[in-house]
Order: structure tokens, then sequence, then C-alpha cells
């Protein structure tokens, strides 16, 4: 299922559709640039212009990321790759916020759009799941909730010590996540919209995704509805997989549900992910971090980020040569050519490379 959601311009000077690539640390240094492989094979009219932020350019010269970047990004470009940020030599992780929080946050990219679909029956840990059972999407919201970093601690570091983390849900965030959900059901030929909370416990936040989830609904009438408390939803996409279609919920609920979302269709490795605000430039980033552990030995699965890359394309207009490339990773996954995370014996420039053989075919 590819995410054409909104389209945006090509460059007026080459025709080419220009793209902004932060390849960051760890196994993003190495995945990105072998999507990148991918997509030069398909022919797809784009351009990239790199960018060296991340953990190597900081501990050389101090920058995260400069200040008028967001501004740039979004005017000189028509979508931005991301690989991952996140070395144990910046314990503080100052540089993977500035960058990525930093475009979540300034560059106001609301929706997080994460597509969940099982290519091959051998890579779900559930017993008897098709690829059928397993094809949604979750929308998280991506500006408030917990991560907007509000809170303070009384008496720290004493026996008395109090820590409150505000969680913040605005009427105009709630409302239009929300109503992306339902528009991105419409365009993808999604029946239902699924919205998630706690409120059973946080009534107040919960109360206001209940009444705007109520009033928004009714613009749809075409589009189902269906509310689930976030455990239960837990339960259900272990034992009902195939009931889910779009599903809607917080930052904090999103980002823990994706996890388990990724893990059903294969991993960390296969999940891809956007970050979109319609109409303005967006970014797309495979759902794994850097995984320092195995960064640098060509272990990396490069699929979740060639997938990114397909979602992108789709994105900014390229339905086709999308498509190609979720067709070539699909093959690849039936014919073993992967990565031992999901089952292979090959190395992350191996795997790539026969994804993008195929996909220059
Ligand atoms: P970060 O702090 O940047 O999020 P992390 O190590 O905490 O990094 P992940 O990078 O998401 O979290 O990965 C956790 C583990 O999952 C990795 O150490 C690795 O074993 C596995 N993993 C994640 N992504 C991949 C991938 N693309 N290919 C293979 N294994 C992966």
């Amino acid at each position: 299922m590819l995410t054409a959601v909104f389209l945006l311009s090509s460059s007026p000077v080459t025709n080419k559709k220009p793209i902004a690539v932060v390849a960051g640390d760890g196994i993003g240094k190495e995945v990105i640039p072998n999507a990148i492989e991918v997509v030069k094979a398909s022919g797809a009219a784009v351009e990239f212009t790199h960018f060296d932020w991340g953990a190597d350019r900081h501990l050389a010269d101090g920058t995260t990321i400069p200040p008028d970047a967001f501004q740039m990004l979004a005017r000189d470009f028509d979508a931005i790759f991301v690989g991952a940020l996140g070395d144990p030599r910046v314990p503080t992780n100052i540089h993977a916020k500035e960058i990525l929080l930093g475009m979540r946050f300034k560059m106001d990219l609301y929706a997080n759009v994460r597509p969940v679909r099982l290519l091959d029956a051998s890579l779900c840990p559930l017993k008897n799941a098709t690829t059928a059972d397993i094809n949604f999407t979750v929308i998280r919201e991506n500006t408030e909730g917990v991560y907007m970093d509000m809170g303070g601690v009384f008496k720290f570091g004493t026996p008395d010590e109090l820590a409150t983390q505000e969680d913040i849900n605005t009427r105009k965030g709630v409302e239009r996540v929300i109503r992306f959900a339902f528009e991105y059901a419409r365009s993808n030929g999604r029946k239902k919209v699924l919205m998630s909370d706690k409120s059973n416990v946080m009534t107040y936040a919960g109360g206001l995704w209940q009444r705007v989830f109520k009033e928004v609904a009714k613009e749809y009438p075409d589009i189902n509805t269906q509310h689930m408390y976030v455990d239960a939803l837990c339960l259900q996409m272990i034992r009902q997989p195939q009931s889910l279609d779009v599903v809607v919920t917080n930052n904090m609920f999103g980002d823990i549900i994706t996890d388990l979302a990724a893990a059903l269709q294969g991993g960390l490795g296969m999940a891809a992910s956007g970050n979109i605000h319609p109409g303005r430039t967006s970014m797309f980033e495979p759902v794994h971090g850097s995984a320092p552990p195995i960064a640098g030995k060509n272990m990396a699965n490069p699929m979740g980020a060639i997938l990114t890359a397909a979602m992108m394309l789709a994105h900014i207009g390229l339905a086709a040569e999308a498509q190609k490339i979720e067709d070539a990773v699909t093959q690849a996954v039936r014919e073993k050519k992967k990565t031992a995370d999901v089952g292979g014996s090959m190395g992350t420039r191996e795997c790539a490379a026969w994804i993008g053989e195929r996909v220059a075919r």
C-alpha cells in the first residue's frame, strides 16, 4: 500500500525533484546510501543533496543543525530522507534531539505515518498469520503530547522529590491529526479509522480526543469509526490484526504501538515511516535507530530504508517508481535475499544491490 497523499512541485531548473539527505549516524550511514542506489535504479527523476549533520559533525565543530536549516529545507526541497541519529559518543543525544525533533516540531510535521504491511508470512512472529492479515497504517500525532518537554522537578535528589511531565493536547493539534487520518483513509482506499487513547484514566486529554474524533467523523460518513483503549488495542494487534485499517493515536501511544507493529512485519529493519505536513516539505525515515552494536559491519537490514524511500517517492508523486521498489523488496523477501535479522544471510550492500538490480530490470 503506497501513500500518495499530497503532491509538491519539482525543481524548475533540472525538472528533477530535489531531496535533502541526512544519513546521520550508525547504520543510517549504511542503509541510506544503499537505499539511494535503489532509487537511482528505479529511474526516479530526483536529485539528492547530502547534509553531514550527525554525531561526527557535532563532535568535530559543535554543530547539531544550523539555525537556518529548517527554513532552507522547507524552501529548497520536496522531501527530506533521514537515516538515524544517535551515537554513544554523544551521551546527551543533543544532536539527535535537535535534528530529528527539530524537524518534527519546527517544520510542524504533525502526522507520523507508519504503514504496517507484512510482505511475506515467513517474517511474522504470529502463528498462521498471512500477508492479508497484517495490512494497516498507524497515524501518530507527532508534535504534542509528552514530547513537548514541559514539566519539572521539585526537591531534586531528595527523598521528597516530585517530578511532573505534562501531556499537551491542543484542540488544533488533535483535530488536524484526526482529520489527516480520515483523509488518509479516503485517499488510500481504507474503510475504517480507529482512534485509540486511555480516556478512562486520562479523562481530560482523552475527553478532548473523544469529542474531536466524533465531530470530525461526521464529515466522513463513508468511513467507519471505532474507538479502543490503547491496552485493548495492543491485545487486538496480536489477536486480530486483520481487523485494523487506519489507527490514529497520540504521540506516546503511537511510539509504543508502532514498535509492536514493526514486530508484526518482521522487526525494526522492515519498518518505514513518514513525518508529514500536507502541502509542505515532509521527512521520511526508517523506524529503526542507529543500532550502534551492528553499525559499520554490513549487517543492517536496508529494507526499512528502501521501503521508506518508496514511501517518499509516492508522496512526491512518483508512484510508479515507488511501486517498482516495493515489488522488488517483496520479491527479495520471498527469494530469501535478505539480512540475518529477518532470517537471511546477505550483507547490507548485497541485499540492496539485489533489490536495485531487480528494480532496474
Ligand atoms: P537509537 O538510540 O538510535 O534509537 P537503538 O540501538 O536504541 O538506537 P535501534 O537502532 O532501533 O535502537 O535498534 C535496536 C536493535 O534492533 C539494534 O541494536 C539491532 O540489533 C536491531 N536493529 C535495528 N534496526 C536494524 C536493522 N535495520 N537491521 C538489523 N537489525 C536492526
